[in-house]
Formats: C-alpha cells, structure tokens, sequence
C-alpha cells in the first residue's frame, strides 16, 4: 500500500500555462481535459485580477486530485478545495464527482496577499485579515465568478441548496437567527456563532457593492487576527466613518431588501 503511494505520488506531471504550473496524475481527467481546465484557468485569474486590482506576480502550482480520498490523504480537509500561501499552492479535486475545477474561492485565498503580508497564522496557514473577512472574500467571489447559486459549499453549515447569498441568509435575518458583524469578527467567534458561511459572503458583497472595494480593501489589510477585538472593531469607524453596529444595521436592511 505505501510502495503504491510513493509511486503514485512520484508521477505527478506538469504542465505550465501563462500563470498556473498544473500537476496532474497520468490517466487523469485532468490529463485528458487539460486544454479546457487551462482555458478556463487563465480565463478566471484575468477576472479576478480585474476585480481584485491586482496582477499575478508568478505560477500558481494547481494540484488537480483525481479523488477526495487521495486529496484528504495527502493534504486533510473534506472540502474539494485547498490553498495554502505557502508554495502560492492550490488544490482542486477533478473527477465525474466534481466535474468542474471550481478554483475561484481558492484562488482569490491567494491572490488576497498581493493587498499586503499574512498578518497571523490560525489553523496550520497564514492568512490575511480575520478568518472572517479572509473566508468572506473569497466566498463572495466564488459566488461571483463561478457559482451565483450555493449547491454544496459548506463553511460551518451548509446553506439551503441552490440558493444565493443573499437568499441564504435573508429568511435568517427575518427570523433574527444571524449573529452580529462583531460576534463573528475574530477566530473564536467565527468558530463558535457563525451559523451560515453565507453570512460572510453577504457582508463582503455589501462593503464592496455599496462602499467600493478600494475601502474593503482599506479595511481588510487593517484587520488582523493578532490584533485585540476592540481593535479590529474600531478599523470600521476609520476606514467607513461609522462603527460596526451601524454597519451590521445597513447590511441587514442591503439583504432584506435585496430582489434577488
Ligand atoms: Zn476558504
């Protein structure tokens, strides 16, 4: 069972597009799709610079899995997804199961650091920002650049499948079941009071739709899990003009009264 291991991780092969170093496994459906998934690589990363306001300084290695088992195996994790700033590395797992190589959440996970450094290191990775607003970002544009509609994603709970962000969390508002922007702000938070991913992808959605992403940015490299809550709370008030409450206020009444 190890030697088969060994062998099979021996044969990742490569193969290098404008920005992406792709890894695969011989006989793969990566292998066979490979034209395709660089396409649609090189087609997302142009989007996401756009919207980012950032270029891609060097190769994304893109480790394509052809199973969750071998994924889990060698990188943890029960998500398809997996990126680590270190070795700017991305894994996606590619097969009839998961038949799209959906790497817009991932992908925005790292290139978020051409805004600034990591700034602390929280569950075995370095991050940027509060685990909040780090996952908030990228759900937002996973929402945006590739899937519009929730089907599988789960964070701390999985949302009503098929839904938007905005339908996801607005029957939880209505029914005052979504915890406050500063309950969820911080790690321990995030952990313990988010009910719904959603609600992250929601609150970046609305800072940047209403208030631009040149102060979401501003506010998102203030931000940091090794600075104290009341810290953090206050970046609001610099960088909006307003404080937190007033914010979560307005966020609330952007999804109730949201058509979509
Ligand atoms: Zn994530």
């Amino acid at each position: 069972m190890i030697i088969r291991q060994y062998k099979l991780f021996a044969n990742w092969r490569k193969s290098f597009s404008k920005n992406f170093i792709y890894h695969y496994l011989s006989g793969s459906m990566a292998e066979k799709n490979l034209p395709e998934v660089e396409n649609s690589e090189e087609n997302l990363i142009i989007k996401l610079e756009e919207f980012l306001k950032i270029k891609n300084p060097k190769k994304i290695n893109l480790y394509l899995y052809p199973s969750l088992t071998l994924k889990k195996k060698d990188l943890g994790g029960t998500s398809p997804g997996f990126s680590r700033f270190e070795g700017r590395k991305i894994a996606y797992v590619y097969n009839k199961k998961f038949p799209k190589v959906a790497t817009a959440h991932e992908e925005t996970h790292l290139l978020c650091f051409e805004w600034d450094k990591p700034s602390s290191f929280i569950e075995k990775q370095y991050i940027i920002s509060t685990a909040s607003f780090y996952e908030g970002l990228a759900m937002y544009t996973q929402s945006k650049f590739f899937n519009r509609y929730f089907n599988r994603y789960s964070l701390t709970a999985r949302p009503p499948k098929g839904m938007t962000l905005s339908q996801a969390i607005k029957d939880d508002i209505n029914n005052d079941r979504v915890p406050k922007i500063k309950d969820i702000l911080m790690y321990e938070g995030y952990c313990k009071k988010l009910g719904n991913g959603a609600q992250l992808g929601s609150i970046t959605e609305f800072l940047i739709e209403i208030y631009s992403l040149d102060k979401f940015r501003e506010l998102f490299i203030k931000l940091s899990e090794s600075n104290t809550q009341a810290k953090n709370e206050s970046f609001f008030k610099t960088v909006y003009g307003k404080n937190i409450d007033t914010l979560d206020l307005e966020w609330r009444s952007y999804v109730v009264n949201k058509s979509d």
